[in-house]
């Protein structure tokens, strides 16, 4: 069974289409990379899956929840899908530990006592052990992102989504993020993620997609792609970005 299926979906705002008719099938254990130009609709796409956006037509299957069924359903998907954005969007009167145990005693009911214990566990998984109790302002943006991956994990997500995880870094604080994010699709995690890290794309991705006006126009093998992008919309991008 597909972990992402979309059926001739379609997202509109207002006139707008942003989302047209997009099927796309992702299987569990897939690392799937999103690229496109900004307006694109990569944001919306993601979005979407984790049920921040309603469809407006066709249906989406999140492991075999459709985002339309609602209510109690739309719960379990969100904690099926972890989503990391650009900005982090940690609490920033918490500490590093507790914006992870949120999470855990939220959404999952846990005691106090196992949430923080997972937590714990979550930080050490991205290498934060010993930042647990500062707070996001006395932490590197690098260091945020990486709490903010740990509080998506800490759910116990089959799928992760990432929107341009490593764009509001400096270069030199990227690498700390995509080694965790590489760590993860080595432990076999389902990932979607959206970015311009092409190195990532070609030694992580097991899949790349582009997206254009609202539609996916390449599907296919990173190095491969990477290598000969015959659409020529997508070779234009490509020189953009590297
Ligand atoms: P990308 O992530 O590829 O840059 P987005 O999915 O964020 O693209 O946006 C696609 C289009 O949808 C853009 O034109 C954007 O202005 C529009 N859009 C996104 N969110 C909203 C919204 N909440 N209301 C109206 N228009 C939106
Ligand atoms: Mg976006």
């Amino acid at each position: 069974m597909s972990i992402v299926e979309f059926k001739k979906v379609t997202k509109r705002f207002g006139q707008v289409t942003i989302l047209d008719q997009v099927d796309l099938s992702i299987e569990a254990g897939e690392k799937v990379v999103l690229i496109g130009p900004s307006g694109s609709g990569k944001s919306t796409l993601l979005r979407c899956i984790n049920a921040l956006e309603e469809i407006n037509g066709g249906d989406l299957v999140v492991d075999g929840i459709s985002v339309k069924a609602g209510g109690r359903m739309v719960r379990m998907i969100r904690q099926e899908a972890g989503m990391v954005f650009q900005q982090f969007n940690l609490f920033p009167q918490m500490t590093a530990l507790e914006n992870v145990a949120f999470g855990p005693r939220r959404v999952r009911g846990e005691s106090h006592q196992d949430a923080r214990k997972q937590a714990l566990d979550m930080l050490a998984k991205v290498g934060l052990a010993d930042r647990a109790h500062h707070y996001p302002s006395e932490l590197s943006g690098g260091q945020q992102q990486r709490v903010a991956i740990a509080r998506a994990l800490a759910v116990k997500p089959k799928l992760m989504l990432f929107d341009e995880p490593t764009s509001a870094l400096d270069p030199e604080l990227r690498h700390e993020v995509l080694r965790v994010m590489q760590a993860l699709a080595e432990e076999g995690m389902s990932m979607i993620v959206v970015t311009h890290e092409m190195a990532f794309a070609r030694e992580v991705g097991t899949r790349l997609i582009f997206m254009e006006g609202g539609k996916i126009a390449v599907d296919g093998e990173p190095r491969e792609l990477l290598a000969n992008p015959r659409n020529p919309r997508l070779k234009e991008f490509l020189q953009h970005v590297i």
